[in-house]
């Protein structure tokens, strides 16, 4: 049998020098996790303080959008898509093949802000080997 962790409230509370992390035990061992600007964080908090940091961001989470888990962001907030062989590419790197390609005389270039239609996603994944 494990033993069993006991995850303690790391919040810094107090002032000056009795400035001292919180220490309350977590009460379901979980870390509170959370992402700002593509970073990921991890903090040991307890039901209190996981509270306060929700309450914090209230005001923020009231304007925004859930995303969902279906399709990673790079750094730049774009949409990944996976292709064979765990390849990365986004509609950025579809349309810069797509206009390379009408350069050339093949196809026509995307036009220049609308989206990116499967069809070509797919001849793009042919096109470079990741079908
Ligand atoms: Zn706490």
């Amino acid at each position: 049998m494990a033993d069993e962790v006991i995850k303690r409230c790391d919040l810094l509370v107090g002032r000056g020098r009795n400035r001292k992390p919180h220490g309350e035990v977590i009460e379901d061992g979980q870390s509170t996790k959370f992402r700002v600007n593509g970073r990921d964080y991890e903090a040991d908090l307890c039901t209190e303080h996981r509270a306060a940091l929700t309450e914090a961001v209230s005001d923020f989470i009231a304007v925004s959008r859930r995303s969902g888990t279906s399709l990673p962001r790079n750094a730049r907030g774009r949409a990944v898509m996976r292709a064979k062989g765990g390849v990365m590419f986004t509609t950025k790197d579809v349309r810069r093949w797509l206009e390379d390609e009408a350069a050339a005389g093949r196809g026509e270039a995307p036009s220049p802000s609308g989206r990116i239609p499967n069809s070509d996603i797919e001849r793009y994944k042919m096109a470079n080997g990741l079908a």
